[in-house]
């Protein structure tokens, strides 16, 4: 059973508006997408036009949401978010697309997951700001066009890869999100923690920071059951001490790894001798979809270069035999 609290998707606690920063200026890390659409959202407003649409694509839990919902408020313009999978018919997005006023950010989470009939609509809306009705059926049929307000659309995307090209080349401002430092991570943090009442110190910060996966969405989570070991075991304050106590408690590791991780990489030590194999033999001994271990599990694993992706499928690094405690196989070569 995968440890739910770091496993990035979003929980109904992340509604907690109160550590979302406001502001591009507030918002920390991710320094080259900030200082771009810094530039995109004047220039828009210079201009008094609707800004290109962009589209944000990264793991989980980095900042999509909230640099959109940024974006909206540098703008001055209304926010509305829906996301593929809700979007089930053409109809569905005709009736938002024709409600929006005049420059408003329209945000899609899992862009990849929309409907081809959807997708379809959205072509025409994203390139004339137009929907293509067809009326009547057979050889009566005709295709009515209605004048939609200019619009920004702001799509999100954990695989890039499954977009489909049309919809991709649609997109003006493609931005790529990274992993955070651990240094940004300390920043988001500290802050966090002042805000929520229980200052942490610099040790009890960094400890947090380098255990949250490179992700402010786990950080945050982190935070706050650490501050509820604070309260309640220490003096409420976030130090070194607590955090190391807590996060062990919750299954966290040294690297940041929870229980859902360590069984994958356990898994392919333990049973395929290392690797290579294949995402779907792990899938199924895992019971975890392919897409939370290629979404979710895998991208954090990739960058701390514990694992490899090689054409015959998922390798063990050196990095993750250590860290497991196991020493790997002597291969024929060695
Ligand atoms: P995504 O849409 O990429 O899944 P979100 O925008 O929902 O991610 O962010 C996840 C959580 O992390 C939110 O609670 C948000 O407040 C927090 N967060 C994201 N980026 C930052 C940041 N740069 N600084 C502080 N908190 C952040």
């Amino acid at each position: 059973e995968p440890d739910p609290l770091i496993r990035p998707e979003p929980l109904p606690e992340d509604a907690d508006r109160a550590l979302r920063p406001q502001t591009l200026e507030a918002f920390i890390g991710q320094e080259a997408a900030r200082a771009n659409l810094k530039v995109f959202i004047e220039s828009a407003k210079m201009r008094r036009d609707a800004m290109d649409h962009v589209l944000f694509h990264g793991p989980p839990g980095l900042g999509k949401t909230t640099l959109a919902q940024i974006m909206a408020r540098e703008l001055g313009v209304g926010f509305r978010m829906t996301s593929g999978p809700v979007l089930a018919r053409a109809g569905d997005l005709a009736a938002i697309l024709t409600n929006l006023e005049p420059r408003d950010v329209l945000f899609i989470d899992e862009i990849h997951r929309l409907n081809p009939a959807v997708e379809e609509v959205l072509y025409p809306a994203l390139e004339d700001f137009a929907l293509d009705l067809v009326i009547g059926e057979g050889p009566a049929a005709r295709t009515v066009r209605i004048e939609l307000q200019p619009f920004t659309l702001v799509g999100a995307t954990t695989r890039m890869g499954l977009l489909t090209t049309p919809l991709r080349d649609r997109f003006g401002i493609p931005v790529r999100l990274e992993f955070y430092s651990e240094a940004e991570l300390h920043e988001i943090v500290t802050r966090g923690a002042r805000l929520m009442g229980a200052p942490a110190t610099v040790d009890g910060a960094a400890e947090i920071a380098r255990r949250a996966r490179g992700t402010p969405r786990i950080a945050g989570r982190l935070l706050r059951r650490v501050v509820d070991f604070a309260l309640v075991e220490g003096d409420g304050t976030v130090d070194r001490a607590i955090a190391d106590r807590a996060l062990t408690r919750m299954g966290v590791d040294d690297l940041g790894l929870d229980t859902a991780d360590r069984r994958y990489l356990r898994l392919i030590a333990e049973s395929y001798a290392g690797g290579p194999v294949g995402v779907e033999t792990l899938s199924a001994a895992l019971s975890e979809s392919r897409d939370s271990l290629e979404d979710v599990i895998e991208p954090y694993l990739l960058q701390k270069g514990l694992i490899q992706r090689t054409p015959r499928g998922r390798m063990l690094a050196q990095a993750a035999w250590a860290h497991l405690g196991l020493d790997a196989p002597r291969r024929v070569g060695d």
